[in-house]
């Protein structure tokens, strides 16, 4: 399964860059995010890539503690192939001592996505792309993806609109039930954590 995804998905997709138009994305602040985490009854993290090159598990560890003391349900949502090695984000967030029994894989979070307040999307991409799940034409059709659009509400944490790692563009960014915090994933968090 990893090798079909990291090799197939991950190294031969094409690049398909701005040729389809999604419309326009909507952006939120650190804190209004934090005003939207502070009314959720439930919160699952996904985090990515992202997460790792901005060092931002020791943060979010501390994020998912702060808010389950107010009585959220947190629970993270782990990708087979999120990073760039099998496993990257479970070691991250065992690192940062996020307690394993609120770190799940794909398969045991995605029927609950559906009915979650919000989800944290923290530097992840393709692995988020609705684009696998309903375009047949998209380089990474068929791909298995956390489906976090169906959650109520969604916030994107990275630096730009750029495409991940398979070089596609991710319809989620455009979706209304989502919003961009724009930065460095580490540098957000915190500004959420200050908030609060
Ligand atoms: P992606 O590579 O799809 O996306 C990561 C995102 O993180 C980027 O879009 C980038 O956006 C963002 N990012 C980078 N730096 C930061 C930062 N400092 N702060 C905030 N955001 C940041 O990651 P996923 O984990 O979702 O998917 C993994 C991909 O890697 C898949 O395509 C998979 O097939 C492939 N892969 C996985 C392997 C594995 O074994 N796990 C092995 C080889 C490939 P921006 O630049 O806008 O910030």
């Amino acid at each position: 399964f990893i090798s079909v995804i990291a090799g197939g998905f991950g190294i031969a997709a094409p690049t398909t860059s701005g040729d389809t138009d999604h419309g326009e994305h909507r952006e939120i602040t650190a804190q209004a995010t934090a005003e939207m985490l502070a009314n959720a009854s439930s919160v699952v993290i996904t985090p990515g890539y992202g997460m790792a090159v901005a060092q931002a598990q020791y943060p979010v560890a501390e994020l998912a503690h702060q808010l389950r003391e107010r009585g959220v349900n947190v629970r993270f949502g782990i990708h087979p192939v999120a990073g760039r090695l099998p496993g990257h984000m479970n070691v991250l967030l065992a690192e940062a001592k996020v307690p394993y029994d609120i770190v799940l894989e794909m398969d045991e979070i995605n029927e609950d996505l559906d009915g979650t307040s919000v989800v944290l999307v923290i530097g992840a991409n393709d692995t988020v792309n609705p684009a696998a799940a309903e375009d047949p034409s998209s380089p990474i059709a068929g791909m298995p993806v956390l489906r976090v659009w169906e959650a109520d509400n969604v916030v994107v944490f990275k630096r730009s609109m750029a495409a991940g790692y398979a070089g596609v563009q991710n319809p989620l960014f455009f979706r209304d039930n989502s919003q961009m915090l724009f930065g460095d994933a580490k540098a957000r968090v915190e500004d959420i954590l200050r908030a609060f």
